[in-house]
């Protein structure tokens, strides 16, 4: 399985990402993208990735970040980008619920990227909350060609929105829980089955019914098969059917079987 969207480089996974990584691969997550959110997480990102086979990485600023954002911003995310191991633009998108940026801070900043990552013809990892229909209209008008609305969590104008502006749909562990999540259990049949993903969206998002609860109530890549089990009982199909097609989604969505050229620090020195 891959899970799409993983904060590895979180201040809670500094001291075992190694272990955390081989339990993942031991659960039967062979990949992870590593979600990148300011210039310097992606940086730490793209290390990471580095030293890890089966991990990639994403290279963009969350709307929390936007009001940071400056002339050289833009430019940084590129430079990252060229980098093998990054397979995506973001998460770069719109945040109404905790609005730590200003609203037009957090426009400029996507706008821009969703802009660079059409330039760059890389798939962008965007998120979105509670900023359905503004987030919609700015898609639709900028139009890129392959986008996942990552950790899906709204209802059903905003889902059916969405898809019709052709989005991935990435689901977490949002859908375990039973008190914000219900609405997620009926939703999710109306994802076109090529176009869902799925994420742990770690530390966060730890799936309410997972017993016993991890340390510090800490999500993490392992329990990526948790949230497919959840998603597959929702749509009444075998697990191990919506795990091939999801992980075939994700290697088709981020080009994961497409050729690249060597890490720069591996490239051969010219005779
Ligand atoms: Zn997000």
């Amino acid at each position: 399985m891959i899970d799409i969207g993983a904060n590895l480089t979180h201040a809670s996974f500094h001291d075992d990402v190694t272990d955390v990584i081989a339990r993942a691969h031991v659960a039967g997550v062979s990949t992870i993208i590593v979600t990148g959110t300011s210039v310097e997480e992606s940086k730490a990102a793209q290390d990471l990735a580095s030293r890890h086979e089966n991990l990639w990485a994403t290279a963009g600023v969350h709307p929390h970040h936007a009001r940071e954002c400056n002339q050289g911003t833009l430019g940084a995310i590129k430079e990252l980008a060229k980098h093998p191991r990054v397979v995506a633009i973001g998460e770069c998108g719109l945040d109404f619920n905790r609005n730590y940026s200003p609203h037009p801070d957090q426009e400029k900043w996507f706008i821009a990227q969703l802009e660079l990552g059409i330039e760059l013809g890389k798939p962008l990892f965007l998120h979105s909350r509670d900023a359905h229909p503004r987030f919609s209209q700015i898609v639709k008008s900028v139009n890129p060609k392959k986008a996942v609305a990552h950790c899906f969590t709204g209802g059903r104008d905003e889902l059916h929105a969405y898809v019709e502006l052709g989005l991935y749909i990435g689901i977490t562990g949002w859908i375990c829980d039973e008190r914000r999540g219900r609405h997620l259990l009926e939703l999710v049949r109306d994802i076109p089955p090529d176009r869902l993903l799925l994420e742990t969206d770690s530390p966060y998002l730890t799936p309410r019914d997972l017993h016993p609860q991890p340390k510090a109530r800490r999500n993490e890549p392992a329990f990526l098969p948790h949230v497919l089990k959840a998603v597959a009982k929702a749509l009444r199909r075998p697990h191990e059917e919506i795990a091939a097609e999801t992980t075939r989604n994700a290697t088709a969505f981020f080009g994961l079987n497409e050729p690249r050229p060597s890490a720069p620090e591996k490239r051969p020195l010219a005779a």
